[in-house]
């Protein structure tokens, strides 16, 4: 008998049907043998029209009640399965985050777990009750009041509780029958894989890859939950995210993924001297937003040089605004702005042992004219900014180039 936390997407409880299967899988099983603690999100769809009611009414509605207001659509869906649990024959109880005792920070709409109290939830577990936890949110340790933890939170929902409660294992269903080499959307020949490390996963996911959220990798490494995902409408055996063995390494890259979600600021003729990347960077980052891949030319003449970085799409007007404030406090030249630009990754733990990989991607890209704007690595990823015209043709180039729908 194990302790099983399972997760359900939006797709996977997106209708009345879904929610049934979805409701006689966790019945089954229970019947099984296993103690089972599920975690759902809201039903598909859902969030995106909460958000956008929320935005018929104001062009910055307040975060603290954008927060109680996108919680909703989690309470709704944990509390239908619940329902229909109950209605096949099994004990089942629904809670909310504040009910489940997941307490987070007060940084409204990206929040982050403090503690989780999970006496409560293994009360109901151990009077052989199925636990529905709605995902997505809890409560702030100091104010109490309701926070979500950022898009796709569910996923840290899950493997954060499957930490707390020392599940056996944590699975994650949804769509997809697990890990591909790519995204399965742009890539047909994409291949699932049948494990990847938790550091592989994790760059993945903060590439773009967003079959799961990247904090919830994060708490596995850290907390060692091995995360299974895999389709609620298979239930075929999916993709184990674990610890890197020997193996992983002999796999030059293991994945790519693809970020639209970027833009690129510059700004030119910044004086060559200490303190002024700091000045920028300090400007952007008391305002709450993340950069990304950052140059700084070398200055020809030790005089003056460009620098230009990336920032998500939604902060780029405002990054834009300031640069061009702070340009003139700094006495640099113009500001330019480029939205159409997007990120192509490779990810790979196999990268540490093996030169040339880095050239191999810039040669692929050449070979299709798709021109690199700006480069950034780290020890197992490379990733090229390009025009976001060519991000489909660039993935499906990479994903050629290293042969990855072939191994295995
Ligand atoms: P859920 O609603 O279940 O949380 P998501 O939409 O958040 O599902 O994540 C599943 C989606 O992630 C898939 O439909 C797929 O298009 C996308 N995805 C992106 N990259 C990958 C990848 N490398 N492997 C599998 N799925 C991927
Ligand atoms: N419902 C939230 C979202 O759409 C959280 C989740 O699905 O994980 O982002
Ligand atoms: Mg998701």
């Amino acid at each position: 008998m194990a302790l099983i936390v399972q997760k359900y997407g939006g797709t996977s409880v997106g209708s009345i049907e879904r929610i049934k299967i979805v409701a006689r899988h966790i019945k089954e099983t229970k019947d099984k043998g296993h103690k089972v603690v599920a975690i759902v999100s809201a039903m598909a769809g859902e969030t995106d029209k909460l958000i956008n009611l929320a935005k018929e009414l104001s062009d910055r509605p307040s975060e603290r009640e954008m927060d109680l207001l996108l919680s909703s659509g989690e309470r709704i869906s944990s509390a239908l399965v619940a329902i229909r649990i109950n209605e096949i024959g099994a004990k089942a109880v629904a809670m909310t985050g504040r009910q489940c005792g997941m307490v987070t920070d007060e940084v409204h709409t990206k929040a982050r777990i403090k503690s989780i109290d999970a006496d409560k939830i293994m009360e109901y577990v151990d009077d052989d009750y199925i636990v529905i936890i709605a995902g997505f949110q809890g409560i702030s340790e100091k104010t109490g009041d309701v926070t979500t933890l950022g898009r796709g939170g569910s996923d840290t929902t899950a493997v954060a509780i499957a930490a707390a409660i020392k599940a056996d294992v944590c699975e994650i269903y949804t769509d997809v029958d697990g890990i591909y080499t790519a995204d399965p959307r742009i890539v047909k020949d994409a291949r699932k894989l049948d494990k990847i490390s938790y550091s592989e996963m994790m760059e993945l996911a903060s590439l773009g890859a967003k079959v799961l959220q990247i904090r919830s990798v994060e708490f596995g490494m850290k907390y060692d939950v091995p995360i299974m995902v895999l389709s609620s409408f298979t239930f075929n055996k999916g993709t184990l995210v674990t610890k890197e063995d020997e193996n992983m390494e002999k796999i030059l890259v293991s994945g790519i993924a693809q970020d639209k979600n970027q833009a690129r600021l510059k700004i030119n003729n910044v004086k060559d001297e200490p303190g002024i990347a700091s000045m920028i960077f300090n400007t952007i980052a008391k305002n709450n937003i993340n950069v990304d891949v950052i140059v700084q030319n070398v200055s020809d003449d030790g005089r003056t040089t460009d620098i230009s970085f990336t920032v998500p799409r939604e902060d780029a007007d405002k990054a834009y605004e300031l640069l061009k404030e702070l340009s003139k406090t700094i006495d640099a030249g113009d500001v330019s702005i480029n939205k159409d630009v997007a990120k192509v990754s490779i990810v790979g733990v196999g990268m540490r042992s093996h030169p040339g990989v880095a050239a191999k991607m810039f040669d692929a890209l050449a070979k299709e004219g798709v021109n690199i704007r700006a480069i950034s690595t780290s020890e197992i990823k490379v990733s090229c900014l390009i025009d976001e015209k060519y991000t489909e043709l660039a993935v499906r180039t990479l994903h050629d180039a290293f042969n990855l729908s072939n191994k295995g």
